[in-house]
């Protein structure tokens, strides 16, 4: 290396460092209390006694339910245990109606008895007791094809769809994000370019038109119940919702998902022309349809004069879908919010801004008890009006992409957050948690803050087995969220809501245009 150019290489470390440097000096760090909360989070740890009881004993928890309810009751108990203030459930709006699943039963009864994997969808009806009757493969390529089951399907089980592929897959079940892959992470993604007069997938669109017609033509034929291919292998089924919350919406056929190997199963025994019977009864009910939605919520008051009517929001959300116990999607990141809360009021945290816990109703179906919530305090994006909390907000931080750690956190388009992040980031490296990007990430309750122009933020957190196997399944349970990922991430959230509860200022917005708002967006 020439002279010149070490000069220059160590004057450009040396800014780099004094810029680092002047972040941190910036940010204040309390490193003694980081000291504190680790213990309290990573050794102190109690968040698989809180996990147990939302994952085995009140799980799942259907928005509006019962379940749901009761549920929220055990954790204002929980929160007023710990010594929390303004524990409640708060409600946020009309949900619509809930459901709850009573009893499930199916079998192959011919040509050889054997017991079904399978999970009714939510929001579709029961059968009034056993239905026994003949499977029926309804195969179709266009609406005239439908015309030869026509007075065949009275009181049958209709399979709509053919034997789905379920080749041997070499990937693994788990993974964790690496080095390159969050360095990768940390640029920006290329600019999109939309090929001009690209068709709007022409193909997918029609398909999805006849599997309409077919679910309505199955129905006017009177068949009994409808079975569909559960998307997972290995026995694991993912199923969602076959109906609607929506007051004097169409009651939809009773509609099973099933394991993928069973549906094959049957599907390949019609294909030889031998008659498949089955038996299936389902006990479901339906609440009445306005029920009022409620988020949970729970705070440590702020103590500074001038900075406790401020606040600092971390949260997850409280529903679930009904197949597993939602132990991934989001019990975690109910168990990551309150064993954050826990940890500071251990440490006996006098906050300076007021530090608010919100469990979210609905956020399966849009995100209902987050966009509920930010329009009664914050901004209500019909009206365009702003709500008296509104600039009384420094930061939501959201905990909802499976149970894998904090790798980091997306800025959300929000350059002016990058450096306070990494500052806050750096004493907690070695934890794995080290990634700032200016990216967004979509899909969960920080959006409908994003979207009013509030400071919500997403981690980024390591896929563990969230899209192989728990996402929205019957394996999402408490055996499948790995413990050690959640103390570390509660102790991450922990710093983070303390930095954010501290420092001089809230943290700083981006550029917000309500007069420029695209409607809500709706996610998973
Ligand atoms: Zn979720």
């Amino acid at each position: 290396m020439k002279k010149q150019l070490i000069v220059r290489s160590l004057t450009v470390a040396f800014l780099v460092a004094l810029f680092a440097l002047g972040a941190l000096a910036q940010e204040k760090l309390d490193l003694q209390m980081l000291d504190r909360i680790r213990q309290e989070g990573l050794v102190n740890s109690k968040i698989t006694d809180f996990l147990i009881y939302l994952c085995d004993v009140y799980a799942p928890r259907l928005p509006a339910s019962p379940q749901y309810v009761e549920a929220g009751e055990w954790v204002v108990g929980k929160a007023k245990e710990l010594g929390l203030a303004n524990a409640a459930m708060e409600p946020y709006g009309t949900f619509g109606k809930s459901w709850e699943l009573q009893k499930y039963y199916a079998a192959m009864i011919e040509p050889q008895y054997m017991p079904i994997i399978g999970y009714p969808k939510a929001w579709t009806p029961g059968t009034n007791g056993v239905l026994r009757g003949q499977a029926v493969l309804v195969t179709a390529n266009s609406v005239a094809d439908l015309d030869k089951y026509k007075g065949k399907l009275k009181g049958a089980i209709v399979l709509l769809q053919g034997e789905q592929d379920l080749s041997i897959s070499f990937e693994p079940v788990a993974d964790r994000f690496d080095e390159l892959e969050l360095e990768k992470l940390t640029l920006a993604p290329e600019p999109g370019f939309r090929r001009p007069g690209a068709p709007p997938m022409p193909d997918a669109m029609a398909r999805r038109q006849l599997q309409l017609t077919m679910a309505k033509f199955v129905k006017d034929e009177g068949a009994g119940v409808i079975l569909e291919p559960g998307r997972g292998k290995n026995g694991t089924v993912f199923v969602g919702s076959g109906g609607s919350r929506a007051k004097g919406a169409e009651m939809p056929l009773p509609a099973i998902a099933v394991a993928t190997e069973h549906y094959n199963r049957i599907v390949r025994i019609l294909q030889k022309n031998l008659p498949v019977t089955l038996e299936v009864e389902v006990q479901a009910s339906f609440t009445a349809d306005d029920l009022p939605g409620t988020n949970v919520v729970a705070e440590i008051p702020g103590v500074d004069k001038k900075l406790k009517s401020e606040i600092v929001m971390l949260g997850g959300h409280f529903d679930t879908w009904h197949a597993g116990t939602g132990a991934s999607d989001d019990g975690a990141g109910c168990a990551v919010a309150f064993e954050a809360m826990r940890i500071l009021k251990a440490l006996g945290v006098q906050p300076r801004r007021t530090i608010r816990m919100a469990l979210w109703d609905a956020e399966e179906q849009g995100f209902v008890g987050s966009r509920g919530y930010v329009t009664n305090h914050f901004f209500d994006r019909t009206k365009k009006e702003k709500k008296p909390e509104y600039d009384a907000l420094s930061a939501y931080f959201n905990f909802d992409n499976g149970s894998g750690r904090i790798r980091g956190i997306y800025a959300q388009a929000n350059s002016a957050v990058v450096p306070i992040f990494e500052a806050w980031l750096g004493p907690v490296k070695d934890l794995g948690a080290a990634t700032v990007t200016l990216r967004n990430t979509g899909g969960t309750d920080h959006l409908p803050f994003d979207g009013a122009g509030l400071p919500g933020f997403q981690f980024i957190q390591d896929e563990l087995e969230y899209g192989s196997l728990t996402h929205h399944s019957n394996m999402d349970v408490y055996d499948h969220v790995s413990r050690p990922d959640l103390m570390q991430a509660a102790t991450v959230m922990a710093w983070f809501v303390y930095n954010a509860a501290m420092r001089d200022e809230k943290l700083p917005r981006k550029y917000f245009d309500p007069n420029a708002l695209a409607p809500a967006r709706r996610g998973s």
